[in-house]
């Protein structure tokens, strides 16, 4: 079977929105290189340390960048960035654990902000293609739920139907962005959507520092939070360099359509200190072997809000696997292991002074 081609010729440029981010930071990077201009829709445009990263991009590359302010709850501000664009890569949601509100934090954002985007993309006919980078988060809810999918294998006809507010509520956010997204994908024909899910994004990001949840993990892993033991939880990992080459071609491959599962490979946290050890050395804390579950089920609660009784019980020694093979056949993604990206990851932590030994 012959390889599908992205083609990245026409002069459009391509709006992505949250470029701020740890993923976008890579996406507008490989847009860059293929000579795209490329309208950074940012919430703060003014703040020259957020975009520093991204102008030293735009300066040694063959692309080129413009600034656009916008927030996904204010309605109508992507209005601006998306003109003329017939591509739109839509990352901003927020991905973060420091959450009181979950309606207003995370929910909100998320699904009124892909309204808002994507009613831009309504009102803007030179619109051809939106990728939304979803997540594997919209496809299952705990890893229990796995159990249910044929070959108790995730696949993209699964979907989320277990998360709630006040249960896994990112989990909650990214699914129902997903549906509002497919609703209005659904309700018009001049543009098509393709979603990216992701399993968990690991991987050095563009800037210095970053904000991603991805990064608050990978520090309590070097830092001490888990030195007496980590939980046994599976989840699948993908280096960020391969989720953005995803987002590309399913932005320039005439043919894509649809959701994929971007994953490489299935791990569980035990997996990231021996990865880290091997490199690092014993210098930093890192995890070196399980806590019992019901150790878990008992002081996780106090430990760490999100580690709910609900939560333990339903994603603690419970296999996870996922089918990546669509991204491979329909978009041609080839995949890197992820072991060499936790180590940059780590070091780039390191670097930045946000762990110490
Ligand atoms: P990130 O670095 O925190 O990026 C999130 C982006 O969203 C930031 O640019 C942020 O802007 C923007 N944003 C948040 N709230 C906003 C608002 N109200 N208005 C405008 N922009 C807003 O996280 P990431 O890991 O790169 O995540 C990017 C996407 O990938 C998200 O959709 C996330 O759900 C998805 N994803 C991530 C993973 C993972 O493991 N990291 C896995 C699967 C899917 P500021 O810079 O201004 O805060």
């Amino acid at each position: 079977m012959s390889q599908p081609t992205p083609d990245y010729s026409s002069t459009a440029p391509v709006l992505v929105t949250g470029a701020t981010g740890y993923l976008a930071g890579w996406i507008v990077k490989r847009l860059l290189e293929e000579g795209k201009t490329v309208h950074a829709a940012v919430r703060d445009p003014s703040n020259k340390q957020k975009i520093a990263h991204l102008d030293d991009m735009a300066a040694s590359l063959p692309g080129d960048i413009k600034y656009f302010k916008a927030d996904l709850l204010d309605e109508g501000s992507f209005d601006e960035a998306i003109q003329g664009c017939d591509v739109v890569m839509h990352t901003a949601s927020p991905f973060t654990s420091e959450v009181t509100d979950p309606q207003k934090d995370l929910v909100d954002p998320a699904v009124r902000g892909t309204r808002n985007v994507l009613g831009a993309a309504n009102r803007t006919d030179s619109v051809k293609r939106v990728v939304v980078t979803s997540s594997c988060a919209a496809i299952y809810g705990d890893a229990v739920d796995v159990a249910q999918s044929p070959g108790q294998t995730l696949t993209e006809d699964d979907w989320n139907t277990t998360s709630r507010l006040d249960h896994q509520s990112y989990s909650f956010s990214k699914v129902e962005a997903e549906k509002a997204a497919w609703e209005m994908a659904d309700a018009q024909d001049r543009w098509k959507l393709v979603t990216i899910n992701p399993s968990l994004i690991v991987g050095p990001g563009t800037a210095k520092t970053q904000t991603s949840e991805s990064f608050n993990f990978m520090k309590q892993a070097g830092d001490g939070t888990f030195k007496m033991g980590v939980p046994k939880m599976e989840i699948g990992m993908v280096d960020v360099r391969d989720v953005a080459e995803a987002h590309l071609l399913a932005g320039f491959i005439e043919n894509a359509e649809g959701r994929h599962i971007v994953s490489k490979e299935t791990h569980d946290f035990l997996f990231i200190g021996e990865v880290l050890r091997k490199k690092f050395g014993d210098k930093y804390p890192f995890p070196k072997g399980y806590l019992p579950k019901w150790m878990v089920w008992l002081i996780g609660p106090m430990a760490n809000k999100a580690l709910t009784r609900e939560m333990v019980a339903k994603n603690i020694n419970h296999p996870w696997a996922a089918d990546n093979s669509k991204s491979k056949e329909k978009l041609g993604l080839s995949y890197q292991p992820v072991e060499p990206a936790l180590e940059k990851m780590f070091q780039q932590l390191l670097d930045a002074g946000l762990v110490k030994k």
